[in-house]
């Protein structure tokens, strides 16, 4: 039996990005750069204004009401066709060029507009309000120049960087393959979701939960349908899913006379890297690869309890599966809260607990649910968060500070 960390960083040594693809940028959400992005256009284009308003000189505005000749109308998109000389001003509209000669830009709540008999667009008078040289001007460029990167290699993209990639032109990118990942829930007393079960059956739901976490995890979820527990049952399928970059086999990892799902995978060629690590829930977590055909091949063997195979997918699957998609390796994170009631840990393994983590007055509180074990989905259903507990039995005080990892 391994330590959590021995196994992450196990895992860790066996990953590396995918292959690179091309997609258009309306595919690109969530995907990761595998190349350095630079503008094709400085941004903004001209020095532009932020604000409705008036272009001006500053050499012009004195301390008291300053009246000006207005001497064009400058909306965005527009070309100014006028410099703005000692006298003058243009009116300007959010996002319009600023045009020579003016250094700044009064809010057009700040004025006042005068109808005029010598000039057909009329005065503007300023409200005595100080004037400064760039005000309400954004300079050519200022947020990147032409041929600067402005993303690079490994950055994931959001929406946000959806719209930086439209406003540098890119609408293809080179970004890193999406895991395909494979589930195969093992057990010869299982039956699908759509079956009533005998009394010695039970429906299959670790299949319905691993394929929407792949899916959630950024992963293209490959299903394989249910592996009895027998040889020729397993090899056909787990070859199938060797065909995936990652195949997740749920039950037959643990120690009982129908679990024969690492002596199969061994059959197949995949070598164990470890098997068995120091958690509570997840003890019987399998881990192996297969070189084949210059690729990698990552296969979980995940304990069948349905408790247990949601997390071990959360501790070890899904950074993996980020790594394939070249993000960098990271453990999933745990921040500090209080608990909310005592607790009794019990045993030598580090234990993961179903707990609900919330807020009352400013502090993070965290409460353990009533959880009746490995099978209990049904609890896990109302916990937001998991309490991760040091090995070793102890009692644990309401108040005391524990590591809790958010679901
Ligand atoms: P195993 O790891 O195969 O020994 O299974 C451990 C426990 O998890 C047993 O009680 C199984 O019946 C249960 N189990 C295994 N696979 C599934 C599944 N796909 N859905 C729900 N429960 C499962
Ligand atoms: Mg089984």
């Amino acid at each position: 039996m391994i330590s959590i960390d021995d196994a992450l960083d196990h895992i860790a040594f066996q990953v590396r990005p995918l292959a690179i693809e091309q997609v258009p940028l309306a595919k690109a959400l969530g995907r990761v750069l595998a190349e350095d992005v630079a503008s094709d256009v400085d941004s903004p284009p001209h020095d532009k204004s932020v604000v409705d308003g008036y272009a001006v000189r500053v050499a012009d505005v004195g301390p008291g009401d300053t009246t000006l000749t207005i001497v064009e109308e400058i909306t965005a998109g527009d070309v100014p066709r006028q410099a703005v000389t000692p006298g003058a001003a243009a009116r300007i509209m959010t996002g319009a060029p600023v045009p020579p000669g003016a250094d700044a830009v009064v809010m057009v709540e700040q004025t006042q507009c005068i109808t005029s008999a010598d000039s057909s667009l009329g005065e503007v008078r300023l409200r005595g309000q100080p004037v400064v040289s760039g005000q309400n001007i954004t300079r050519r460029a200022a947020s990147m120049r032409r041929g600067e990167v402005v993303l690079n290699v490994g950055h994931e993209l959001r929406p946000l960087e959806m719209g930086l990639l439209a406003e540098v032109g890119r609408t293809e990118l080179g970004v890193f393959r999406r895991p395909t990942v494979a589930v195969l829930p093992t057990g010869n007393e299982l039956v699908s979701p759509s079956e009533v079960p005998s009394a010695s059956q039970i429906r299959n739901s670790n299949g319905a939960m691993l394929l929407a976490a792949v899916r959630r995890a950024g992963g293209e979820p490959v299903e394989l349908g249910i592996g009895r527990d027998n040889r020729d049952s397993l090899k056909r399928r787990m070859s199938e899913g060797l065909r995936c970059d990652i195949l997740l086999v749920s039950g037959g990892v643990s120690a009982g006379v129908l679990d024969l799902a690492p002596a199969v995978l061994a059959d197949l060629g995949v070598r164990e890297v470890f098997h068995k690590v120091n958690i509570k829930p997840g003890k019987p977590l399998w881990f192996g690869v297969l070189e084949a055909e210059g690729s990698r091949k990552l296969v979980f063997g995940l304990p069948g309890n349905p408790v247990s195979s949601l997390v071990c997918f959360e501790l070890f699957v899904s950074p993996a599966m980020r790594a394939l998609s070249g993000l960098p390796f990271t453990p999933r994170a745990t921040t500090p809260a209080r608990l909310a009631a005592d607790f009794e840990q019990r045993g030598d393994r580090v234990a993961y607990f179903p707990s609900k983590l919330y807020e009352e007055a400013g502090a993070r509180l965290v409460a353990p649910l009533a959880w009746k074990g490995s099978g209990d989905l049904r609890t896990l259903s109302a916990a937001n968060a998991l309490i991760c507990f040091p090995a070793g039995s102890r009692r644990y005080q309401a108040g005391e500070t524990v590591e809790v990892m958010e679901l």
